[in-house]
C-alpha cells in the first residue's frame, strides 16, 4: 500500500513551491470521512483515493488535481458537501469533485455504439474542466486494477462500460498508457478464457519473440552508430494482448499466423533525427507498401505524433516501428495531461477556454483524419458542440440541437408522445415546456391521451422532427374544420332550395362530383368548400338540374350576413395582393380586419392569403415562416362595401339596455345583424354580443365610442369573428 509521504515526496519532486500543506490537509480529511469504510478487497477505503492521487502525481499534475483525487470520493459517499470542501479547500478543488461526483451518477446503460458514442461526448461536454476528467480517469483505473474483487456482474458492467466509455476518452485525450491499461484489463474481465488462453500461448513463445528482439536491436543499434545517428532510447516489446485479439478477430486468424507480434521504438533527440532513422530502417530491412505513415507532418487529431513504419524482418517476419522525439514520446503516452503540468500559480481563464476549445473539438472528431488541411478546416468552425446530451428516465441517451425544449424530447420519442405532450418533469422537478435543456438532463414526459399541439409550440421548438410533426397535425385540424364549414356551407345551400340533404351528402354524388373539382374524395371537396376555393353553390350546381335552383324568399337578414361573411368572396375584391392579383384573400377570422386598419397578408395553406391586422397577435406566430408573409393593402378602387365587425360589451344589467343601445347604434346608420346577451353570474352584470356592418375604420371607431357614451356600459371590446 502506497504511504502518504512518498506521495508527497513524489509531488514535491516536479513541484517544489507547492501548496503540499494542502494536500497533507485533503489527505488527514479524506481519512477522517472515509474512516470505518473498506473496500470490496477488505483494504480501509482510504487506500482507493490515496492510488488516485499516486495515478496522478505520476503524471506530474498540479496539486488541485492530486488534492481532487484524494478527496474525489467524499462527496459522494460520505456527509460531506461540495460547500464544505470549498470552505476547506477552495473552489478549484470543489470544482473538480463536484465534476467528478456529478459524472459518477450519470446512468450509463448501454453497449450500443451509437450510444456509447453518445455518453462519450456528452460526458465530456458536461466538463468545463479538464482535471475532473483526468481524476475520473485515474478513479477508474484504480478500479479497473482491483476488479477481481467485485461481484461477477458488476465486473462485467464496469469492464463494459470502461471499454466503451473511458479507454476511447483516454484515447481522444491522448493519453495513450491509460487507454492501453484499461483496455488490457478491460480485456481480461470481460473475456476471461480468451484473454487466458491468449496469454499462454505468448508466454509459450516469449522466449523465441525475447531472442528476436534482442537480435533486431542489436542489428538497427549497429546501423545507426555507424550512421552517426544519435538515439536516447531503443526499446523493443511484444505487443500488448488486447491489441493482438483484435487481430486475431479482425482477420479471423491463429495465433500462429500472427507474425507482427514485435513493436520496435525509437526515441531520438530531434525530428530530424527521426527521418534519418526511418531512412536506416528502411535500409536495413524491406518496408512494407502502404505502412508507412508520417504522423510527424501530419498529427493525428488527438496530437499524436510520430513515425510508423512495418519492415520484413531477415527471418522474414513483419514487425512494427514507432520513431518520435521524447516530446513526442512523453505527449503519446500522457496526451492532454503532458500539457497540463503543474504551473506556478493559476491558469489563466483565457488558456482554460483554449484547453476546452481543443477538447471539445476532439469530441467532435469521430474518425481519425488523413488530410490535415481538412482537419485544421474543421478546428476552426464548430468549436463548441451544437448539442445537448439527455437522458429519458430509462437512462437512453437523446442527442438533441442546443436550445431544444422538452417538447423537442417529446418528438424525439415518438410523435405521439409529443402530441400529447402536457407536461415535462426534468430531473424530477417540473418545468415549463418552453425550458431549454442542459447536457445531462434526464427528462420525464407526461402526457394526456388525446391532447394536440398547439400552433405556439412552434415557437418553442428547434427540432425540424417536431416542427413538422406539430405542422402536420395542425394542417389536419385545419382541414377537418374546413370539412365541417364546407358541410354547413353545403347544407344551408341545400336548404336555400329545399333539396333532400341526406341523399345529397350521403349519396355518391359527392364524390364524383369530386373529381368535376380535381380532388379525390367528397370530403376533400368539402374542404374546398370550406377553404373557400369553391362555393356551395357552384357544387349544387354539379349534383342538381338546373330548374331545382330556383331562388326562393330572400334570406332573412342575420343568414345573409353570416353567408357574407362565410361565402369565400367576401371582402375579397377590398383587398388587394401588391404584385399578384390573382391569389384569393380573405380576412383572417381572429382579428377580422376592416379598412382603414394597417393589414398583413400571410399565405396559407390551400386558403389563399389570410389578411391580418397588422396588431393581431397571432400575426406573430403566423410570422415563423417570413417567406409566407405577403404585403397587401385596401383597394382604393371600391368603398361601398362593408365589413362585419364583432363587438363584446361588458354591461351593468338594467332593463333598457339592449334597447338603448339598439337606438344608439341606429342613430349613426349603422346595421346590427346579431344582438345576443349573456346574464354574469353575479345578476349585476352582462355580457352583450353584437354583429355589425361597418364601412371602415372610422365608422368603427364612431360606433364604439357611442356605445361608450350609453349609461352602464363599463367596456367596450372588438372580437374574433364568431367560428
Ligand atoms: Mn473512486
Amino acid at each position: 500500500m502506497i504511504r502518504f509521504e512518498d506521495l508527497l515526496d513524489k509531488v514535491r519532486a516536479y513541484s517544489p513551491d507547492g501548496d503540499l500543506e494542502l494536500l497533507r490537509r485533503a489527505y488527514v480529511f479524506s481519512a477522517l470521512e472515509h474512516k470505518g469504510q473498506v473496500r470490496h478487497s477488505g483494504e480501509p477505503y482510504l487506500v482507493h483515493p490515496l492510488e488516485v492521487a499516486d495515478i496522478l502525481a505520476d503524471l506530474r499534475l498540479d496539486v488541485v488535481c492530486v488534492a481532487a483525487g484524494l478527496l474525489h470520493d467524499v462527496v459522494e459517499d460520505t456527509l460531506t458537501t461540495v460547500e464544505r470542501i470549498q470552505e476547506l479547500f477552495g473552489p478549484d478543488v470543489a470544482h473538480v469533485v463536484e465534476g467528478v461526483t456529478k459524472i459518477s451518477v450519470i446512468p450509463f446503460s448501454s453497449s450500443e455504439e451509437r450510444q456509447a458514442e453518445n455518453f462519450r461526448k456528452m460526458l465530456l461536454a458536461m466538463v468545463d474542466d479538464i482535471r475532473v476528467i483526468l481524476v475520473k480517469l485515474a478513479d477508474r483505473l484504480h478500479n479497473m486494477r482491483t476488479l477481481q474483487h467485485v461481484s461477477e456482474a458488476s465486473r462485467l458492467r464496469t469492464a463494459q462500460e470502461t471499454l466503451d466509455i473511458y479507454a476511447p476518452i483516454a484515447n481522444r485525450l491522448g493519453m495513450s498508457k491509460i487507454k492501453n491499461e484499461l483496455e488490457e484489463l478491460s480485456f481480461k474481465h470481460l473475456e476471461p478464457s480468451a484473454y487466458d488462453s491468449l496469454r499462454a500461448k505468448v508466454e509459450a513463445r516469449r522466449r523465441t519473440t525475447e531472442g528476436v528482439i534482442e537480435e533486431l536491436k542489436a542489428t538497427l543499434r549497429g546501423k545507426l552508430d555507424d550512421a552517426q545517428v544519435p538515439v536516447l532510447a531503443l526499446d523493443g516489446r511484444i505487443k500488448r494482448l488486447y491489441s493482438i485479439w483484435l487481430k486475431l478477430r479482425r482477420q479471423k486468424i491463429d495465433l500462429d499466423q500472427v507474425y507482427d507480434l514485435v513493436a520496435l521504438r525509437i526515441i531520438t533527440p530531434s525530428v530530424k533525427d527521426c527521418y534519418a532513422t526511418l531512412g536506416i530502417i528502411h535500409q536495413t530491412w524491406s518496408p512494407v507498401p502502404g505502412r508507412i505513415k508520417d504522423f510527424i507532418a501530419m498529427p493525428r487529431p488527438n496530437g499524436y505524433q510520430s513515425l510508423h513504419t512495418s519492415v520484413i524482418s531477415e527471418h522474414g517476419f513483419p514487425f512494427e516501428v514507432q520513431i518520435r522525439t521524447e516530446e513526442m514520446h512523453l505527449r503519446a503516452e500522457e496526451g492532454i495531461a503532458a500539457h497540463w503540468k503543474y504551473k506556478e500559480g493559476r491558469v489563466g481563464a483565457g488558456r482554460d477556454e483554449q484547453y476546452f476549445q481543443w477538447l471539445r473539438q476532439l469530441l467532435e472528431w469521430q474518425q481519425e483524419v488523413r488530410d490535415p488541411q481538412e482537419f485544421l478546416a474543421n478546428l476552426k468552425i464548430d468549436l463548441y458542440p451544437e448539442e445537448v446530451y439527455t437522458f429519458t428516465p430509462a437512462g437512453q441517451v437523446k442527442v438533441l440541437p442546443k436550445g431544444a425544449t422538452p417538447i423537442d424530447f417529446a418528438y424525439s420519442v415518438h410523435t405521439d408522445v409529443g402530441h400529447q405532450c402536457v407536461g415535462a418533469r426534468v430531473n424530477g422537478r417540473m418545468v415549463p415546456l418552453r425550458t431549454r435543456l442542459k447536457n445531462g438532463d434526464i427528462i420525464e414526459i407526461l402526457t394526456t391521451a388525446g391532447h394536440k399541439p398547439s400552433r405556439d409550440w412552434l415557437a418553442h421548438v428547434v427540432t425540424a422532427r417536431a416542427r413538422n410533426k406539430i405542422k402536420h397535425l395542425i394542417q389536419e385540424e385545419e382541414k377537418g374544420r374546413a370539412v365541417e364549414l364546407g358541410r354547413k356551407l353545403f347544407e344551408k345551400e341545400a336548404k336555400r332550395f329545399d333539396l333532400p340533404l341526406k341523399a345529397l351528402l350521403d349519396g355518391e354524388a359527392l364524390g364524383r362530383a369530386a373529381s368535376e373539382f380535381a380532388v379525390q374524395k367528397a370530403d376533400d371537396l368539402l374542404a374546398q368548400v370550406g377553404y373557400g376555393k369553391v362555393s356551395a353553390r357552384q357544387v349544387l350546381d354539379k349534383l342538381v338540374p338546373a330548374e331545382q335552383l330556383k331562388e326562393k324568399a330572400p334570406d332573412h337578414p342575420v343568414v345573409s350576413a353570416v353567408k357574407r361573411a362565410l361565402s369565400p368572396d367576401s371582402g375579397t375584391d377590398r383587398i388587394k395582393v401588391r404584385g399578384a392579383d390573382e391569389l384569393m384573400v380573405f380576412r383572417a377570422r381572429c382579428c377580422n380586419p376592416i379598412r382603414g386598419e394597417r393589414i398583413i397578408g400571410y399565405i396559407t395553406r390551400g386558403k389563399g392569403v389570410s389578411v391580418h391586422a397588422a396588431q393581431c397577435p397571432n400575426v406573430v406566430n403566423l410570422m415563423y415562416d417570413p417567406e409566407r408573409r405577403i404585403e397587401v393593402e385596401w383597394d382604393t378602387g371600391t368603398d361601398s362595401a362593408s365589413y362585419t365587425v364583432r363587438l363584446t360589451m361588458h354591461v351593468e344589467d338594467r332593463k333598457g339596455m339592449l334597447a338603448e343601445l339598439s337606438a344608439r347604434i341606429a342613430d349613426i346608420n349603422t346595421n346590427i345583424l346579431t344582438l345576443e346577451a349573456d346574464a354574469g353570474t353575479d345578476h349585476h352584470h352582462a355580457r352583450i354580443n353584437m354583429t355589425v356592418e361597418i364601412a371602415d375604420l372610422k365608422h368603427l371607431e364612431k360606433v364604439i365610442k357611442s356605445l361608450r357614451k350609453v349609461d352602464g356600459v363599463i367596456d367596450v371590446e372588438r372580437a374574433a369573428a364568431p367560428r
